[in-house]
């Protein structure tokens, strides 16, 4: 049997460690927890990497802690518009959404598109026709209500500027999700779904729904999903690069994904994190900002489940 292995994340950038309190770092955790076994529990038995990467990602959009689904931030009109893609390392399939709103689970959405259409990425209104026509019903907007995102909204609605979940230094909540999974027969798959950035108009799309940008998957290479400064992972392909510096340079995935974001996503003054995982099991889950919420689980190893560097 092949070591299988998942690797799950919350966002990076966190709650400045200060203000975290312990019973949110324990609310925090559960909710990590909670996704990491579920997934792991597919993986375990002789269920896919898609199928582990799509449970894990849906059981954190349903959280109201993180950033996606459930917990997605306000734009600028005091909407959701959710972003999410899943791509498979076997066959290089993906499926992709994006600007979509009502949808309470937009992972599920992007695997539909990449199982059920000839198509890899759809958006806004064709995206929401798509779901009706696969008999999805429509959250109302009380769904995705949260005080403390409404609150993070009304301070900045009124002003030009929009904001990353984890680029504020104050007590607040973050959290693109995503997971990356190597199944027992050694395929791999990453999912990432997010509510984007507070206050963001103009239709704004980071890179969490491109595929190669802030998602990517290929057996021959790598799993990764990203988090952080999306526009800055949109222009250094930061999923991708780390495949590529796999496949053209031979580097390890340690070493291709701490490249990544040690150095080339600095260099272009981008922050943030990473999570990814190998054919053969390994994962790295590299990152830059003060913490990313994450969890991992190697078989035959205990579950791993960190907020900060330690
Ligand atoms: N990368 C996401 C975006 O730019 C945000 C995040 O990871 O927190 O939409």
């Amino acid at each position: 049997m092949n070591k299988f292995s998942l690797a799950i994340h919350g966002g990076a950038g966190t709650l400045i460690k200060g203000m975290m309190t312990p019973e949110k770092e324990i609310a925090y955790k559960n909710a990590l927890r909670n996704a990491l076994s579920k997934a792991y529990h597919i993986l375990e038995n002789h269920g896919t990497a898609i199928e582990a990467v799509a449970k894990a990602v849906v059981e954190l959009e349903d959280s109201y802690l993180f950033n996606a689904g459930k917990g997605s931030v306000f734009t600028t009109d005091g909407t959701h518009e959710m972003d999410a893609s899943i791509m498979d390392g076997k066959d290089l399939n993906a499926g992709a959404v994006s600007l979509i709103t009502g949808i309470k689970n937009p992972i599920t959405l992007a695997k539909d598109v990449m199982e059920k259409s000839e198509h890899v990425f759809l958006a806004g209104e064709g995206a929401l026709k798509f779901a009706k026509s696969l008999d999805y019903t429509l959250e109302d907007k009380t769904y995705f209500f949260d005080e403390l995102r409404y609150q993070q909204w009304n301070e900045i609605k009124d002003t030009d500027s929009f904001q990353l979940d984890h680029s504020l230094k104050k007590d607040s909540k973050f959290g693109t999700v995503g997971a990356v999974a190597c199944d027992q027969n050694g395929n791999i798959a990453a999912a990432t779904s997010t509510g984007g950035m507070t206050n963001k108009r103009y239709g704004r799309v980071g890179d969490s729904p491109m595929i190669g940008a802030g998602n990517y998957a290929n057996n021959k290479t790598c799993a990764v999903s990203c988090t952080g400064s999306g526009e800055f992972f949109i222009k250094g392909v930061v999923a991708y690069d780390v495949s590529c510096l796999m496949e053209y340079k031979g580097m390890s995935l340690s070493e291709a994904a701490s490249e990544v974001i040690q150095k080339r996503i600095l260099e272009i003054g981008g922050d943030g994190g990473l999570i990814a995982v190998d054919a053969k099991g390994n994962i790295a889950m590299p990152f830059n900002t003060e913490g990313m919420y994450r969890a991992s689980r190697i078989s035959g190893e205990k579950e791993k489940i960190s907020i900060y560097t330690n």
